[in-house]
């Protein structure tokens, strides 16, 4: 992309305001960044772009620094208070600090304090926000039709999830919450060719933009949306057959099948600490008591000295996830099989596995299938809408 475009593109105005109706593309969308870290300042470095802070331009590096409530800027400007609003034209500012990966940024970009934490708010038109999602989302995938139906999902997703953090002042986080968003120091050519080319393409159910969850891969078979949240129910998130039974469409991802044993001795820490034992309980065993339609676990027993205590298989899997890491048990997708002083998951594909496989969509895409049938199959009943 030229320059001159990306200059138009940037230029504040109407399409960065909240209040303001705008063309589908344009529609702003503040995205809370750096969300999952705790920290108190930043460094700016525009690089050769062009940074104004308020009115005035910003020649140098800077730093903004948290106090209390309020922030300040170190740099040629000095300036300071309860917000300090920037905007970066052109290709954007980098970012960095300590402890924080460095990343650059466009649009406009709000920094503010919460009790001596910086909180940092990026306002960016959402097809710009698109591309940096859908670059970070499907990096290792190589098919253009994947790249589009990631687009589609993604923009719906965002559209359908706008209001997650209503109540922080702000639409999106930046991690897996919401959607995986790093900013655009790394866009891939084909990720944003793939955000134009569908540009304003939405997927609706019923008339109403459509809930399009998606995963890395499903395993075999996509999930209920049930299985996951329980008390949620959607026509077009149900188990969907992935391809043919001994060679799903996602059985081309990296770690397909993978396999983790886990010993009592480390199942009983993980069960203290995610408090579904007692400190003075051991886990003696671990089983599936209830599958759910797709063939994933639904229910798990934690076997113990003294009784059997009965968890769902995703709390199971999330409860793992966040102690030891996302890779050692990658979905719901298991069979259990018991040593003597250990358990064996073995087991299909990662992710939640409700909406669109990922890796599915790209062995569809392989085998000649276009985004809007990779769609259709993940989201049945759905319709692509020219918004
Ligand atoms: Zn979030
Ligand atoms: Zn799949």
């Amino acid at each position: 992309m030229n320059t001159l475009l990306l200059i138009f593109l940037f230029l504040p105005g109407p399409s960065f305001s909240q209040d303001k109706v705008t063309a589908a593309g344009q529609r702003p969308i503040a995205v809370r960044i750096y969300s999952q870290y705790k920290f108190s300042s930043i460094n700016l470095d525009p690089e050769g772009a062009i940074l104004h802070i308020g009115e005035r331009l910003l020649t140098g590096r800077g730093r903004i620094t948290a106090r209390g409530q309020s922030v300040s800027l170190d740099s040629n400007i000095k300036t300071g208070g309860a917000k300090i609003e920037a905007t970066a034209y052109g290709n954007g500012v980098w970012l960095s600090g300590k402890g924080l990966s460095r990343r650059l940024y466009r649009g406009k970009i709000i920094f503010s304090a919460q009790s001596g934490r910086l909180k940092i708010i990026n306002s960016i038109p959402l097809e710009t926000y698109l591309a940096g999602v859908v670059s970070g989302e499907v990096g290792d995938l190589s098919r253009t039709e994947a790249y589009k139906a990631q687009a589609v999902a993604a923009r719906t997703y965002t559209i359908t999830h706008m209001y997650n953090h209503r109540k922080d002042g702000y639409n999106m986080c930046d991690s897996a919450h919401c959607q995986f968003y790093s900013g655009h120091g790394n866009i891939l050519p084909k990720a944003q060719e793939a955000v134009d080319t569908t540009r304003g393409q939405v997927l609706y159910y019923r008339g109403s933009p459509a809930d399009t969850f998606y995963h890395s891969a499903c395993g075999g078979h996509t999930a209920e949306m049930t299985s996951v949240w329980p008390f949620e129910h959607r026509p077009y998130l149900v188990p969907v057959r992935d391809g043919p039974a001994g060679t799903p469409y996602c059985s081309i991802a990296p770690g397909f099948h993978w396999k983790t044993k886990i010993y009592l001795t480390g199942l009983t820490r993980l069960s203290r600490s995610a408090g579904w034992i007692s400190a003075g309980e051991e886990a003696t065993g671990l089983r599936i008591s209830a599958w759910g339609v797709s063939g994933r676990a639904e229910k798990l027993e934690i076997y113990t000295q003294v009784r059997r205590v009965s968890i769902s298989a995703t709390e199971f899997y999330h409860g793992i996830g966040r102690r030891a890491g996302w890779q050692a048990v990658r979905s719901t997708f298991f069979r259990i099989y018991t040593g003597k002083d250990y358990v064996i998951l073995e087991g299909a594909g990662s992710g939640h596995g409700v909406g669109m496989c990922q890796w599915g969509a790209e062995g569809m895409a392989r085998k000649g299938f276009d985004y809007r049938a990779i769609l259709l199959h993940y989201y049945p009943g759905t319709e692509l809408v020219d918004e």
